[in-house]
């Protein structure tokens, strides 16, 4: 137990699996800046962090690896999800327009045979 409590002041435990681990990365430093790491947190976990909260600001480098990857995930969904509006929406205004044109080709003839 005294390891723990060592690992806490330490800064060598995880904030998020509370693994402990002598690679950590620190969510506010310089590489926890560079991967944005509060803004994923706050994005995609339900819990709220604060440099000045007293718990470990630390992850370890496997939490970093799957905020990463949640965080690649998310982004392919927000865009493939904009491909697929934008593509039904241009679907859709086509199909309009064809079934426009199908109809005055239609009336223009049945005009014609009156
Ligand atoms: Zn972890």
């Amino acid at each position: 137990m005294g390891s723990v409590n060592n690992a806490v002041r330490c800064g060598f435990i995880c904030r998020l699996c509370s693994k402990i681990d002598k690679r950590v990365v620190h969510i506010y430093g310089e590489l926890g800046r560079k991967y944005n790491l509060v803004q994923k947190i706050r994005d995609y976990l339900p819990i709220k962090i604060k440099s000045s909260d007293g718990l470990p600001l630390t992850l370890c480098v496997s939490c970093v690896q799957r905020l990463n990857r949640r965080h690649t995930l998310q982004m392919a969904i927000k865009h493939s999800t904009a491909r697929i509006v934008s593509r039904t929406t241009v679907e859709s205004t086509t199909g309009r327009d064809e079934c426009n044109q199908r109809q005055q080709i239609h009336l223009s003839s049945a005009v014609q045979s009156i």
